[in-house]
């Protein structure tokens, strides 16, 4: 009989912040694998990879430097694993608190796909009100009154208005005492959501989950300067303190949040007797930069490890015995997740054997083709500028004990990393940049990028 399936990414989870959860799991029988790379540093291309088994160049769901992004290729959705799990007669659950997880990004093939996408903003401003921000050009009072009276927008004026307040006054640090607490994020609703479909007792079933938790916001102050984390970065360039402390505290706080809610999860999927006969894989999607690198914030373009090196936690079913052999010299890329979920149900076909070993692979790529969440196209002050220098391609290569990043458009080397601390030679530089170039003609090859130099 088939397995069920369920995976299950915590949004923005480092893998060095993941301990808290792996303790929650080892009483029921999961796994923790090391040297896993997710192929991007942030959701869509990352998810699309572990729905496609495709590095991003190949699904094409990424971004560009001109700041576009791009949902999956048409071409490529047949392979979906909401695809391939239907045709085995599988049910497609889906519970995203992470509005990218959805069609109009290319994930098909859900019977039934739920949103909890969650705001902790107390002055929300919605998507319909923003054409009459963009019409209201003049600063400061006569803002307000021709909100108010033109258009008849009282509510948002003054939501504008508090905000305003709030920002300049300082009245936010009050809500502080808000902030001080765990943010539910959506979680609690879809673990609702996913009881209410285990009770129906549909199996074989594949269920996904998208958990917000870690990802920021971590204060509402954050949410009264919409696109606060970037425009920081754009600003203030890196370095202070206070905003990183209190990034660190906020992503902290949050990770325990997730890890009561990872367990409330394991208690209905257990209540529910679909412990033994399911593949439960529990992973991130990327990490989160605190204030590494100088004052570094937030997930964009970087390639760094606090952003692509990943969590991994395997429970299989009791049926098959799962192998792996201690090899320190391999790597696991995200992308395999889709071969792992294949690969368990054929092992429950046939030999009821399955080993991990043969999917980790002797090198893994990691790949970003600029700043996804770009707020401006060309710089005008100094500070964009600045900004705009990270506006770059990168390709990042493991293999062995070494790791190296590599800017494409001006042909450098950006990072290299000897994880056995004994020093890296000019040979093996010289060797991962090989590497890495051919792996950029398949970029190449694609067609969605064409690398300058
Ligand atoms: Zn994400």
């Amino acid at each position: 009989m088939n397995p069920n399936i369920f995976l299950i990414v915590i949004d923005t989870l480092r893998w060095d912040y993941s301990d808290p959860i792996w303790d929650v799991l080892k009483k029921w029988g999961f796994r923790s694998y090391d040297r896993v790379v997710a192929s991007a540093p942030w959701t869509l291309p990352s998810h699309a990879s572990m729905f496609t088994g495709l590095y991003p160049s190949l699904h094409g769901g990424h971004e560009t430097l001109a700041g576009d992004v791009y949902p999956i290729r048409k071409s490529v959705r047949r392979r979906l694993i909401t695809k391939i799990l239907g045709d085995l007669g599988y049910k497609c659950y889906g519970f995203t608190a992470n509005a990218l997880i959805t069609p109009a990004f290319g994930f098909n093939y859900f019977d039934h796909l739920r949103e909890k996408i969650y705001s902790i903003d107390p002055l929300p401003i919605f998507s319909e009100d923003l054409k009459y921000l963009k019409m209201v050009k003049e600063d400061g009072i006569k803002k307000y009154i021709k909100l108010t009276f033109k258009y008849r927008k009282t509510r948002l004026a003054s939501k504008i208005m508090l905000r305003y307040m709030l920002r300049k006054t300082h009245l936010h640090s009050l809500y502080s005492v808000i902030t001080r607490k765990h943010v539910d994020k959506g979680a609690k609703h879809l673990i609702r959501d996913v009881e209410g479909r285990l009770k129906s007792n549909i199996k074989p079933l594949f269920v996904f989950i998208n958990f917000m938790e870690v990802h920021e916001p971590y204060s509402i102050y954050e949410l009264l300067k919409p696109g606060y984390s970037i425009k920081y970065l754009m600003e203030k360039g890196r370095g202070d303190p206070k905003i990183i402390s209190y990034w660190r505290r906020g992503y902290r706080r949050q990770v325990l949040e997730i890890t009561r809610r990872i367990r409330e999860l394991m208690e209905r999927i257990d209540e529910e007797n679909y412990i033994d006969n399911s593949l439960i894989i529990i992973t991130s999607d990327h990490g989160q930069l605190l204030g590494e690198y100088g004052g570094l914030i937030n997930h964009i373009a970087f390639l760094y490890d606090e952003l692509i090196r990943i969590p991994l936690f395997i429970k299989y079913p009791e049926e098959i015995e799962a192998k792996e052999i201690d090899d320190d010299t391999r790597w696991l890329s995200n992308i395999k997740i889709y071969d792992i979920i294949l690969s368990v149900i054929k092992s429950m076909r046939h030999n009821k054997i399955f080993n991990i070993s043969k999917i980790y692979m002797p090198k893994v790529y990691s790949e970003s083709f600029g700043i996804h969440t770009m707020p401006i196209r060309r710089c005008r002050s100094e500070e964009e500028c600045k900004f705009l220098r990270y506006n770059k391609r990168r390709v990042a290569v493991y293999y062995k004990q070494y790791k190296l990043v590599y800017d494409l458009d001006t042909a450098r080397v950006e990072e290299y990393k000897d994880y056995n601390g004994l020093g890296i030679s000019e040979e093996r530089i010289e060797e991962l940049i090989r590497y890495v170039k051919n792996h950029a003609k398949l970029i190449m090859l694609t067609g969605r990028i064409r690398i300058g130099k």
